[in-house]
């Protein structure tokens, strides 16, 4: 059964770009007989909003998306993170953290000599200062936890390459390699000091719970993907395919965020567009 989602946080309107990855998502699983989910990312209670949220699926329903019941909230899934969290600690596979961003940019940098700092999906990679040969059996309750890639890789030697084309078609058959992989992302948090989940871990939950079969998102995140593969074999989860598509972009090149108010799919609609406007205006 094909199933796609789409996830978006509500913290502000949906623009151009958002549309685009919605419209993709629901015409690759309707056209193949699937089925099109919604989640709504809210797991940053501090920016999340119910107006927008509403919004959102005004916006949706208008550009004529159907979804199947139910809508996962983020905010509602906290004993599922933590279920993921605790099989992850209790395999030895996590370690605490208390680092700052400053203590982490200094070390960084440290033995590279200046502005020879390493750059992953997550910013500066991670030096790796709170590593350690043995981990406590005892989980702190303050600190930030990282995932000890070198150990995860351990426990899980290959990774597939699970990116495909638009059309559904595979461009390669790779097995990554797990060294270079590693190098490029570092020990990334997956549980914050505040105890909230890092995107990487719920993203991965999510799409389990909701049984995703093709991941459909914009080019920006391919670079976490490997990392998603990898919670995904360490959780004993099947790994979807992962399409990602290209970023919507102003008159300028530039990418659209939330705050281009000019492109939100709303003031379009004031000014009388069409759902099909909308998908000519974005290349569909
Ligand atoms: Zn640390």
């Amino acid at each position: 059964m094909i199933r796609t989602r789409f996830a978006p946080s509500p913290t502000g309107p949906l623009h151009l770009g958002h549309a685009y990855s919605a419209i993709l998502a629901h015409d690759f699983a309707k056209a193949r007989g699937g089925e099109f989910v919604v989640r709504i990312e809210d797991i940053d209670k501090s920016r999340a909003r119910s107006e927008w949220e509403n919004k959102i699926f005004d916006d949706l329903e208008w550009l004529g998306l159907t979804w199947s019941a139910p809508v996962l909230r983020q905010s509602k899934r906290d004993a599922a993170y933590e279920f993921a969290i605790n099989k992850l600690w209790a395999d030895g596979l996590l370690y605490p953290c208390n680092c700052s961003r400053r203590d982490i940019k200094e070390s960084a940098m440290a033995p590279h000599g200046e502005g020879k700092t390493n750059y992953g999906p997550d910013g500066i990679i991670y030096p790796g200062i709170c590593r350690q040969e043995k981990y406590s059996n005892q989980r702190p309750q303050d600190s930030a936890l990282r995932l000890d890639m070198a150990r995860a890789a351990i426990n899980c030697s290959t990774i597939q390459d699970q990116n495909i084309e638009i059309d559904g078609s595979r461009n390669n058959n790779n097995i990554i390699n797990t060294a270079q992989f590693i190098e490029s992302v570092g020990d990334v948090v997956l549980s914050r000091k505040s105890k909230e989940v890092a995107y990487h871990l719920a993203v991965v939950v999510d799409d389990e719970a909701q049984s995703i079969s093709h991941v459909v998102r914009g080019s920006d995140l391919k670079s976490s993907t490997d990392i998603h593969v990898l919670l995904q074999n360490l959780l004993g989860y099947t790994s979807p395919w992962y399409l990602h598509h290209k970023l919507i972009r102003d008159s300028a090149g530039k990418r659209l965020a939330k705050r281009d108010d000019a492109k939100s799919i709303s003031k379009f609609r004031e000014q009388g567009c069409s759902p099909a406007d909308i998908r000519t205006l974005v290349g569909l």
